[in-house]
C-alpha cells in the first residue's frame, strides 16, 4: 500500500496544507487538500473519498474537485463515504446550493458528479481489493477514523481528528497496525485547549499509545499547527519512541 501525503497539517500556510491522504492514486482520505496539490490528470483518477469528520479544513476540496469535474466535461463520478452525521453536516453546510452548488443533483441526480455513500461505524466496505472499517473516534463533532486493510494483511489506521479516547483503542484490541497515522495539533503546555477542541499533545498522544495492545510498526504523526511545529517536533522526540515520527506534506509512505 502507498499512501501520498497530499497534506498534514492543522492549519494552512504556505507549505503546510491541510489534511489529504491519497491511496494508489484514487481513494483520498480527507479533502483538505486535493486540487491545491494534485494536477488535472490526477485529480480525473479519484473516485473515493473517505471523509473522517466536517471540519472545514477535512472537507473543502470536495468543492473544488466537483466544480473542476462540470467545467472539463469530465465523465468522472465520486463517492464521498462517511457516516451518516458527517454527510448530513457537509450536505446542510457545503453543498448546500448556497455556500457551494449541490454537486449530488448536477447535472442532475442520476449523472450526479457526487454521490453520499453513508457507511456504518465498525461495518467494513469494500473499495478496490481494501477492506475499509470507519471507527469512532473523540472530537468535537462526530468523527471516524479509518482502518484500512490490503489483500495480504497490511493495515493502516488513521484517527483523523481525535481527543483521547478508549473506545477506539478497545475495539481495535489486539489486531497488528502496520502503520498508525495518529494526529498531534498542540504542545504540552496547550493542553487545556487540547482536550477542549477534541486534539492530542505529545503527552497525551503518548498515554493513547499506552492504550494499544499491540505498538504498531510506525507511527506517523499528523496535524501539529504550524505555529507550534518546532514546540512539538521536540516534545515528540522526548517521547524516545523509535517508530514514531512526524509527516511531511508531499512523502509517500509505504505500509
Ligand atoms: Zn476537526
Ligand atoms: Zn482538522
Amino acid at each position: 500500500m502507498k499512501i501520498r501525503v497530499l497534506g498534514c497539517s492543522g492549519a494552512e500556510f504556505p507549505g503546510h496544507n491541510p489534511p489529504g491522504f491519497l491511496l494508489d492514486g484514487s481513494i483520498l482520505f480527507d479533502a483538505g487538500s486535493l486540487t491545491n496539490v494534485l494536477d488535472r490528470k490526477a485529480q480525473s483518477k479519484i473516485r473515493d473519498i473517505f471523509i473522517t469528520h466536517a471540519h472545514l479544513d477535512h472537507v473543502r476540496g470536495i468543492s473544488f474537485l466537483a466544480d473542476n469535474i462540470i467545467v472539463e466535461k469530465r465523465k468522472q463520478r465520486v463517492n464521498i463515504i462517511s457516516i451518516p452525521s458527517v454527510l448530513r453536516a457537509i450536505k446542510r453546510n457545503l453543498l448546500n446550493d448556497s455556500l457551494w452548488p449541490d454537486f449530488t443533483m448536477i447535472p442532475d441526480y442520476e449523472n450526479a458528479v457526487l454521490r453520499y455513500i453513508p457507511v456504518k461505524p465498525f461495518t467494513p466496505l469494500e473499495v478496490n481489493g481494501y477492506r475499509i472499517v470507519p471507527h469512532t473516534v473523540s472530537h468535537s463533532v462526530p468523527a471516524v477514523g479509518y482502518l484500512v486493510e490490503n489483500s495480504r494483511g497490511r493495515r493502516f489506521f488513521y484517527t483523523g481528528d481525535t481527543g483521547p479516547t478508549c473506545s477506539t483503542w478497545e475495539r481495535i484490541g489486539d489486531l497488528a497496525i502496520h502503520s498508525l497515522v495518529i494526529e498531534t495539533s498542540f504542545p504540552d503546555s496547550m493542553k487545556d485547549l487540547a482536550i477542549l477542541t477534541g486534539h492530542l499533545t505529545p503527552r497525551l498522544l503518548k498515554e493513547e499509545l499506552l492504550k494499544l495492545k499491540r505498538m504498531p510498526e510506525r507511527i506517523y504523526v499528523t496535524h501539529p499547527k504550524p505555529q507550534h511545529l518546532k514546540t512539538i517536533r521536540r516534545e515528540l522526540s522526548r517521547l524516545g519512541i523509535g517508530s514514531l515520527r512526524m509527516l511531511e506534506d508531499g512523502e509517500t509512505i509505504e505500509v
